[in-house]
């Protein structure tokens, strides 16, 4: 079928008005976050969940690749279209279906963006918990299919913990529901197999979510150092002591560079890194909690410790971190976001790892991560249109997931493989458990309509 047709079939389910096809949409919608970039045919934006499985249904009958997309903020490729079709956009279907205080749930749509949600919640005194530093952008849809993280997962868990049903479009077009407001649903575990699957296996239209009250207290903290390394060390001994913070998030000497001329978060330019911890929960002993963290801290070697006195000291620290990936873009032209988790205790190991990578590559690389989770964020700065250093870029990329596998770790621990990390995840999976993972998605999608050309690499001979 030729693009003017599929257009005009589309335009019959949305409305003329809700499907783009000029050359520039088609450039504006063929990149995301990653380095990578594609070209679709059209991009339809639905209204309805009724609109999204006729468009589906149509895409079926004919064939043609759908891509779903939120705020297109993914870091691996996850909308890149490697196969042309439809890019299925959800600006127009982002409400607050339910806010249920009561039974602790909320109900929204998938092009809802994550602080709007918390924003509402706030007035109940409830909180959404997981928090992408994107949340400002980045919609429920593309968390969903991400299985998004942040600093407060940690303590919380990532959005798999959160998301306890959905609305969902199968690749036929037909609406299914998944999981459901009460806990602990018959039957096999469909919420925990879409959450995380990149758009792969089907379409969410509404989302289900856990909502939680305020915790009473709050306390954030920053410890300042002399060695990255010694950083990484506190990170295990706190948790090693019996504490579960909030957040245990890690900046390192580039990073901080960057933040303060940038953010002026108020971190000092000297430092090799800074550890920001927060804990939170009832009021009542949070001092001597904070004391507990504090002494750790200068156990392994920070210089300082400081805790922020008001909620504005609180915000400018947390600036400091959420723009963080937003600042490092001032120093170079591009970076490429390594994300690779490591068992806690190796993270100084690995840390060290990284910045041989930096050295052999001759790539500036700066960390900021949720080092809680051992979840590494390694930054490798560069310039695309220096084709040479694009290309050691791929290779310190690959070698830096390589060192994460190696040390027990994984190769994602919240972007996505998408289009970025196929090939990688031969570093964890064998062939038959890749093998095993496509039944899936054969059991799903067999004819690959669902963002195809994602996740998993051809089987080895
Ligand atoms: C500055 C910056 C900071 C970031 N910080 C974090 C962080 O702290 N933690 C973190 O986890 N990530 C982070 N990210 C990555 C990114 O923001 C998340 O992956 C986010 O969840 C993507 O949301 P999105 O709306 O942009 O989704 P998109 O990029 O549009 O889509 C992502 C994936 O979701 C699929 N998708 C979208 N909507 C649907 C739907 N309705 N149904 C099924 N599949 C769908 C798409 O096909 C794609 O595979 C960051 C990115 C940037 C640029």
């Amino acid at each position: 079928m030729n693009r003017e047709q599929m257009v005009e079939e589309l335009s019959k389910i949305v409305g003329k008005e809700n499907v783009l096809f000029s050359e520039t949409d088609l450039l504006l919608y063929g990149y995301d976050a990653s380095l990578f970039k594609g070209k679709p045919d059209c991009i339809v934006f639905p209204g309805s969940t009724e609109d999204v499985s006729q468009i589906v249904k149509f895409c079926h009958h004919e064939r043609i690749p759908v891509i779903a997309r939120g705020s297109g903020t993914n870091l691996s490729g996850g909308t890149i279209p490697t196969r042309g079709g439809v890019i299925l956009h959800f600006s127009r279907m982002n409400k607050i279906v339910e806010i249920d205080i009561e039974n602790q749930r909320a109900v929204v749509e998938p092009g809802l963006f994550t602080l709007a949600l918390k924003n509402q919640l706030a007035r109940y005194g409830y909180v959404y918990q997981p928090d992408p530093a994107s949340e400002k952008v980045s919609t429920f849809g593309g968390n969903f299919a991400e299985n998004s993280g942040g600093p407060h997962c940690l303590k919380y868990g990532v959005t798999t913990n959160h998301v306890l049903g959905a609305e969902i479009v199968l690749p036929d077009g037909e609406v299914v529901q998944v999981g459901g407001k009460a806990p602990d649903n018959p039957g096999y575990d469909l919420t925990g197999l879409l959450v995380g699957s990149e758009g792969t296996l089907g379409i969410a239209t509404k989302l289900i979510l856990r909502i939680m009250p305020k915790s009473e207290a709050v306390k954030t903290m920053l410890a300042i150092y002399n060695s990255l390394e010694d950083a990484g060390r506190t990170v295990s001994a706190i948790i090693a002591d019996g504490i579960l913070p909030a957040t245990l998030e890690i900046l390192d000497k580039l990073t901080i560079k960057a933040v303060e001329e940038s953010v002026h978060a108020g971190f000092p330019l000297d430092a090799e890194a800074v550890l920001l911890i927060e804990i939170d929960g009832l009021k009542d002993g949070m001092e001597r909690l904070a004391e507990q963290i504090m002494e750790v801290c200068r156990k392994n070697n920070a210089r300082e410790v400081k805790s922020a006195k008001t909620e504005a000291e609180r915000t400018q620290l947390w600036a400091g971190r959420k723009g963080a990936f937003g600042a490092i873009s001032r120093l170079r032209p591009n970076y490429l976001v390594c994300d690779g988790t490591v068992p806690r205790t190796k993270l100084p190991e690995v840390l060290t790892r990284v910045m041989e990578v930096s050295k052999k590559y001759g790539l500036p690389i700066a960390n900021v991560f949720h080092a809680g989770d051992g979840n590494l964020h390694p930054l490798i700065l560069f310039d695309e249109r220096d084709v040479e250093e694009l290309r050691k870029v791929h290779l310190a990329g690959s070698e830096i997931m390589k060192l994460c596998a190696e040390a027990g770790g994984t190769i994602s621990g919240e972007h996505g493989i998408g289009t970025e990390k196929m090939k990688e995840m031969f570093y964890i999976f064998s062939n038959q458990d890749i093998s095993a993972m496509k039944k899936v998605k054969k059991a799903f999608d067999p004819e690959e309509i669902f963002n195809p050309g994602k996740i998993f690499p051809e089987v080895q001979a």
